[in-house]
């Protein structure tokens, strides 16, 4: 399966959208990815996730995680293919109210001193949320040895500890809606994903 073929799947799968969207961060853009779609289907996602792991495995991780929501499936499906754990990390609040909620690892899950640590995600955009983990993981005394993604939105190539592996480059453009070139010309409707119309 080639890059080509990742990206005619999400577009058979309605995860990548193309037309004039409205963000959920308020940005304008011509596409829209939501990888949950691809992901629905098991069959697919093991799929890909075995594919992704053989780009992998070769760094020879004992435990994999990923961020929740959307590293949850991803974790347990490459998991799955290299036969290792699997685990993930989720926000708790800091505290107070207000102040930034931090990942966490709950439920009895553990990282061991110096084992070895995939993390993996469904999408990487800012890379922030990846680079908690990897935080998260070195804090455990473990070993993060690489990141791996279905989709690689970074538009650059982050420098992660032990490299970057994607099934999926894209570019996604976004404009501040004063900005928007599909507002100036017209032609589409703006389009808010995901959102349905509410019965009253
Ligand atoms: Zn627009």
């Amino acid at each position: 399966m080639t890059e080509k073929d990742v990206l005619k799947l999400f577009k058979k799968e309605k995860a990548f959208l193309s037309g004039h969207f409205l963000l959920s961060s308020g940005l304008h853009s011509p596409h829209y990815m939501q990888c949950a779609l691809v992901l629905q289907k098991p069959w697919i996602a093991e799929k890909l996730c075995r594919l992704l792991a053989k780009k992998c495995g070769r760094l020879k991780p004992q435990v994999v995680i990923g961020p929740a929501l959307g590293g949850i499936v991803v974790s347990y499906e490459i998991g799955r293919a290299l036969k290792v754990r699997s685990v993930f990390a989720e926000r708790l609040p800091a505290g107070k109210a207000g102040v930034d909620e931090i990942l966490t690892l709950r439920r009895g899950f553990s990282l061991h001193k110096n084992e070895r640590v995939l993390v993996v995600e469904d999408v990487v955009t800012t890379g922030r949320s990846t680079g908690e983990v990897i935080e998260l993981v070195r804090q455990s005394g473990a070993k993060p040895v690489g990141v791996a993604s279905l989709v690689d939105r970074s538009g650059q190539t982050p420098a992660f500890p032990g490299g970057f592996f994607s099934l999926l480059k894209v570019d996604i453009q976004t404009y501040a809606s004063q900005e928007c070139p599909l507002c100036r010309e017209g032609n589409t409707a703006l389009v808010k994903p995901g959102s349905r119309t509410k019965k009253e």
